[in-house]
């Protein structure tokens, strides 16, 4: 049995995202357990730099609580020279822009070999920093930002243009080109995950990059900003200012020379960016936002793998995915079997040092979440969810949650309207396919949705039916970048990956030529 299978055997789930996508990678070896942090700084021009103001911000481990080393923090002056040096890259007749689209493509298989090769490093920064286990961040987090690089690099001389046969005579043509600079701003639940997702459009399509990661989680950004330069990127191409949101963040989505922000986060944050945008230089905004998306267990389904799916759906990365199924409806006929043994699969989860073979579940990402979530636990006591197992903090050192189940959950209580973005289960009663599709739609968000049932027709009806941007029928939480993600209502707009998320890093010119007529 390998290591990998030892450590998901409780989860058909994840041996199938590890299946899936460690074709690329050898079996999981030893994480280096202390590995050092290389760098700190900002990264402008491809060289690191203290910050203006010479100020350092904490990044505390999420196990240990303590401080795993300072970073220098960004703000406006340091946006300031990230845009310029971006800006500088992007102009015309720079190496970057002169670059055969090919060879830009290039560039990025190399950085993606350059990941591959420093694997079992990158997981461990990942796991030290944001606290997700390592045989996780090895066999998903980092073969899945590989395979994104890899895929974009494929499209750097493939987003053709059109030849449009206008009236009168005239050849109209259209060219996609890039944006110019691009903002981007990342959250700390898959950091090099969600980096690799906005890095491979926007550079493939040959745009310069001012980005800022987390404040929670820097380090791999700030590696893979290293691996991009060891990879041959003309310096500005890419810049990384890691900082908080309110002031390195809302710098970059106010700046009048920055041409476009692309932003995944909370919801709140989402509604202030296009606000920013608006007030500076009306760039364009995407955004992927929250979810409480919906995961709907019909009686058909083969229980086994219906918990395993509807545990996997919500369990995963602790709870800390935008479109985990937070809301699990069951139908009436297999409620009490599945509530069940809903709770006896979240009591076998184990919770420990993600750095450990045998943990599937690490710490949440840092205080303010932890507290987040056990304020949310107390208003499902409050307002008469009945608790099935957890609801308490994991031990007193580090963010730990207990594996939590409520049952009984009522449509209007909080913890099924709000974004937990924890390791707590919603179970919900329905009766029938109608009712539980309106119920389901009833949220303001709409970014994922599941479904587990034998029945096809069902099935597809369900997912026709359903407001989200994704749904998965018998599985969850299956992502590859050749498919597009993003949210309808307010889980945010556009499309990240896959041939649709080109679109959010090009800009289409139309170019239309007078054709002389010869025959007069
Ligand atoms: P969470 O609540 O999950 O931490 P946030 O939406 O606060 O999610 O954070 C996501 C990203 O947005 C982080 O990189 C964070 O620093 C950044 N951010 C937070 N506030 C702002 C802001 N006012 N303007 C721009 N970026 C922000």
């Amino acid at each position: 049995m390998s290591v990998l299978r030892i450590v998901f055997r409780r989860s058909k789930n994840v041996q199938n995202i590890v299946k899936q996508h460690s074709a690329c990678m050898s079996s999981a070896p030893q994480p280096v357990r202390e590995p050092e942090i290389k760098h700190a700084q900002i990264f402008i021009n491809n060289k690191f730099v203290d910050s203006v103001s010479g100020k350092r911000f904490p990044s505390i481990s999420p196990v240990t609580e303590e401080v795993i080393c300072e970073i220098a923090e960004g703000d406006k002056a340091d946006v300031d020279l990230a845009v310029k040096a971006a800006r500088d890259a992007f102009r015309l007749g720079s190496p970057w822009r002169r670059m055969d689209a090919s060879e830009r493509g290039n560039l990025m298989y190399k950085l993606a070999d350059l990941m591959e090769r420093d694997a079992v490093y990158l997981a461990s920064l990942e796991t030290l920093d944001n606290g997700k286990p390592f045989q996780v961040a090895y066999a998903a987090d980092i073969p899945l930002s590989i395979k994104c690089l890899r895929y974009y690099a494929g499209y750097a001389n493939k987003n053709h243009g059109k030849t449009i046969p206008v009236d009168g005579n005239f050849f109209t043509y259209t060219r996609h080109e890039p944006i110019g600079v691009c903002g981007q701003i990342i959250p700390w639940n898959f950091p090099l995950l969600m980096q690799a997702w906005k890095l491979g459009p926007a550079l493939s399509m040959g745009n310069t990059v001012v980005m800022k990661p987390a404040e929670q989680t820097s380090l791999t950004a700030l590696y893979i900003a290293q691996l991009s330069e060891e990879a041959g990127f003309p310096p500005g191409v890419l810049n990384i200012v890691p900082g908080y949101g309110p002031t390195a963040g809302a710098a970059i989505a106010k700046h009048m020379d920055v041409d476009k922000v692309a932003f995944t986060g909370s919801t709140e944050i989402g509604q202030l960016i296009p606000q920013y945008a608006a007030t500076s230089n009306l760039k364009g905004v995407t955004l992927e936002l929250g979810g409480k998306s919906p995961n709907i267990i019909f009686a058909d389904a083969d229980m086994e793998q219906a918990v395993e799916q509807a545990h996997f759906a919500l369990f995963f990365n602790h709870g800390q995915c935008c479109c985990a199924g937070s809301r699990t409806f069951v139908e009436d006929k297999v409620y009490d079997e599945f509530v069940e043994r809903s709770i006896e699969r979240a009591k076998k989860r184990t919770v420990g040092n993600p750095f450990d073979e045998s943990v599937e579940q690490g710490p949440q990402v840092d205080s303010e979440q932890l507290g987040k979530i056990m304020n949310l636990i107390e208003s499902g006591k409050k307002e008469g969810a009945k608790l099935g197992t957890g609801g308490v903090r994991h031990g007193d050192r580090g963010y730990f949650i207990e594996p939590t189940v409520f049952m009984d959950v009522k449509d209007n209580m909080r913890i099924a309207q709000e974004e937990i973005f924890g390791p707590v289960m919603s179970i919900l009663k329905f009766k029938d396919l109608n009712e539980v599709v309106e119920r389901a739609n009833k949220s303001m968000y709409g970014l994922a949705a599941g479904v587990v049932t034998k029945d096809i027709d069902r099935a597809l009806y369900v997912a026709n039916s359903l407001r989200a941007g994704t749904v998965w029928v018998n599985c969850f939480n299956v992502f590859s970048a050749a498919a597009p993600f993003g949210g309808y209502k307010m889980s945010g707009n556009g499309r990240e990956l896959g041939e649709y998320g080109l679109s959010a890093y090009t800009e289409v010119k139309n170019v239309t030529i007078s054709i002389p007529q010869k025959n007069s």
